[in-house]
C-alpha cells in the first residue's frame, strides 16, 4: 500500500539533448502498475538472492561488461546526448563506473560479529536490508546508479532506480547490459529502472515493501524524502548538495594549484556535488590566482560534448540553465566584477561561458547557493582563521579543501573545516573504501567503504547458536 494512492498514469517523457535543445527520444514514464511490479517482481528475487554467494563473482562479471570498450563508448555517446558532458568525460564516467562495481565486489566487509556475553557467545550476522529503493539525479547518471547498485547487491539487496527524467536513457540501456534479458550476468528483477518524474519517485519510496532509500539529489528533495520514508519508518542515506569551498593559502604552488582548482570547479560544466563553489584566496596570491583562472576560463573551449575539442559543454537541463542565469543577473546587480565568461553561447543549447567572479561579497547569492554551473566566486582573505570561519558559514557540509605547502598548518585547518571529506592540494578525489558522507543540508548516511555497504544492511543477533563466517 502506498500513501499517494492515486493512480499514476504511463506519460509520454521527451528526453533533450540539452546541447541542440532537441528531443532524443520519447519515452513512456512508468505507471502504478510498472511501479507495483518492479517491486513485486524485485521481492520474489530477493528470496534467493539475498542467499546467493556468488554475489561479489556477479558483480565483478557486470564490471567487466561495464568495462567492455564498446559498451563503454556506446554508453559515453548516449550519455553525452542526453546529459551533454563532453565525449571524454562521458567515457570517464563508465570507466569509473565499471573501476567502482569491481572495487566494491573485491572489498572485504564484516558479515558477523561473535561477542562473549555472561550467557554464552552471541552472534551479530549483517543481513539484507531488502529492496532498495535508488534515485538519482541527473549530474552522474550512470556512475551514481552503478554506485548505490553495487553497495545494495554486494549485502543481498536488490534494487528498483529511478533515474532522473532528465537523463534516463543511458542509466535504462546500462541495467540492460548488466540483466540476464539483455545478454548480461544479473537475474531480471535483482535490479530494474522506473523512469518517471518526481510522482513515480515519491511512490516508490512510500511503499510499505521498500525497506531502504538510497538518495541523491538537492537538498529540497531529500527533505521531501526524509519526510515521506519516514511514515514507513524506512531508513534513508541522503546524499545532498553542496557548496565546497576551496582555501589557497599564501604559501600555495599557484602554478601547481590553479589547473587542479579549474578542473575541480568546471569539469562536468560545474554540475558536480563536490565542485569547488567557492574559492577563498590570500591576498598576497589573489591578483596571481584569479589572472591564471580566468586565462585558463578564457582558453575552454565551450561547445557540443560531442565534438571532440569541446572543454565545457552545456547545462544538463533549462532549470539548471536558468538557475545558473539568474544568480548572474544577481550577481550583475551587485556590481560584481566578471573577470572572464558570463555569457552564453548564440544559438540553441544550455551554454553558459565558464565564469570567474571577483569582487563579491559573501553573503551574495553566487556565494550563498550552489551554483551548480560554471561559474566561480572568487573571494579575498587576509587571515586563514577568518577563511575557515567563512568557509564554515553555509548551511552544507559536504567538501573543502586547503591549497599550501605548509602540511602541518594544512592538517590543524583541515580539522576546522566542518564538512565529510577534506582534500590537501587536491579537490575532488572520491574512492569506493573510503566513506563519503554530508553533513547537514547535504545530507546524512555514509556511502563507499564497508561503512556504506553496512547501511544497506540490518543487524541480526542470536543467542544459543554459534555462527561460523558463511552461515545465514
Ligand atoms: P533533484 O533533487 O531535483 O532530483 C533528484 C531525483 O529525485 C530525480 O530522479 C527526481 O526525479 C527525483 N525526485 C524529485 N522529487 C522527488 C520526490 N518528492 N520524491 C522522490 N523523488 C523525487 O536533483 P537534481 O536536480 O536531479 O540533481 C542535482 C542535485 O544533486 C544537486 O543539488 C547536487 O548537489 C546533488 N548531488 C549530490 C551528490 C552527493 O553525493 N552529495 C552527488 C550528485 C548530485
Amino acid at each position: 500500500m502506498s500513501i499517494d494512492t492515486e493512480l499514476i498514469e504511463s506519460r509520454a517523457l521527451q528526453v533533450i539533448n540539452p546541447a541542440t535543445e532537441e528531443v532524443i527520444e520519447e519515452i513512456r514514464t512508468a505507471s502504478e502498475r510498472d511501479v507495483r511490479e518492479a517491486i513485486a517482481l524485485a521481492k520474489q528475487r530477493l528470496a534467493t538472492w539475498r542467499w546467493n554467494t556468488n554475489r561479489r563473482d556477479l558483480l565483478r562479471e557486470c564490471a567487466a561488461v561495464l568495462g567492455d570498450k564498446r559498451n563503454v563508448f556506446a554508453l559515453a555517446k548516449l550519455l553525452t546526448t542526453e546529459q551533454g558532458k563532453p565525449k571524454r568525460e562521458a567515457v570517464a564516467e563508465i570507466m569509473a563506473s565499471a573501476h567502482w562495481m569491481k572495487s566494491i565486489a573485491n572489498l572485504d566487509m564484516p558479515t558477523h560479529a561473535n561477542i562473549e556475553t555472561r550467557v554464552g557467545t552471541a552472534t551479530t550476522r549483517y543481513e539484507a536490508k531488502g529492496v532498495v529503493a535508488a534515485i538519482t539525479p541527473w549530474n552522474f547518471p550512470v556512475f551514481l546508479a552503478v554506485s548505490k547498485m553495487a553497495q545494495a547487491l554486494y549485502s543481498g539487496n536488490v534494487v528498483v532506480i529511478k533515474p532522473s527524467p532528465h537523463t534516463p536513457l543511458t542509466t535504462v540501456r546500462m541495467i540492460s547490459l548488466l540483466t540476464e534479458s539483455g545478454g548480461g550476468p544479473l537475474p531480471d528483477g535483482v535490479v530494474s529502472p522506473l523512469v518517471g518524474e518526481a510522482d513515480i519517485g515519491k511512490r516508490l519510496i512510500s511503499d510499505v515493501d521498500v525497506n531502504h532509500v538510497s538518495f541523491t539529489g538537492s537538498t529540497n528533495v531529500g527533505r521531501q524524502i526524509a519526510v515521506s520514508a519516514a511514515a514507513n519508518l524506512t531508513s534513508t542515506t541522503l546524499e545532498l548538495g553542496g557548496n565546497d569551498a576551496g582555501i589557497v593559502c599564501s604559501d600555495a604552488n599557484v602554478q601547481e594549484a590553479v589547473p587542479k582548482i579549474f578542473e575541480a570547479a568546471f569539469t562536468n560544466a560545474g554540475q558536480f556535488c563536490t565542485g569547488i563553489k567557492r574559492l577563498f584566496v590570500h591576498e598576497s596570491v589573489f591578483d596571481e590566482v584569479v589572472n591564471a583562472l580566468a586565462t585558463k576560463a578564457d582558453a575552454s573551449r565551450v561547445g557540443d560534448g560531442a565534438h571532440p575539442q569541446t572543454r565545457i559543454g552545456p547545462l544538463s537541463c533549462r532549470q539548471q540553465f536558468e538557475k545558473v542565469l539568474r544568480l548572474m543577473d544577481d550577481t550583475r546587480a551587485r556590481d560584481a566584477t566578471i573577470k572572464s565568461g558570463g555569457t552564453t553561447l548564440d544559438g540553441p543549447g544550455y551554454f553558459y561561458r565558464p565564469t570567474i567572479v571577483t569582487n563579491i561579497e559573501d553573503d551574495a547569492a553566487l556565494v550563498t547557493e550552489e551554483q551548480f554551473g560554471p561559474v566561480l566566486p572568487v573571494l579575498r582573505f587576509s587571515d586563514i582563521e577568518d577563511a575557515i570561519a567563512r568557509a564554515n558559514r553555509t548551511s552544507f557540509g559536504l567538501g573543502g579543501s586547503l591549497w599550501g605547502e605548509d602540511d602541518a598548518m594544512l592538517r590543524e585547518q583541515a580539522a576546522k573545516l566542518n564538512c565529510g571529506t577534506v582534500w590537501l592540494n587536491q579537490h575532488g578525489a572520491l574512492d569506493p573504501a573510503v566513506p563519503f558522507s554530508g553533513r547537514r543540508d547535504s545530507g546524512n548516511g555514509i556511502e563507499n567503504g564497508w561503512r556504506g555497504i553496512m547501511s544497506m544492511t540490518n543487524a541480526k543477533s542470536y543467542f544459543g547458536i554459534s555462527h561460523s563466517d558463511d552461515a545465514h
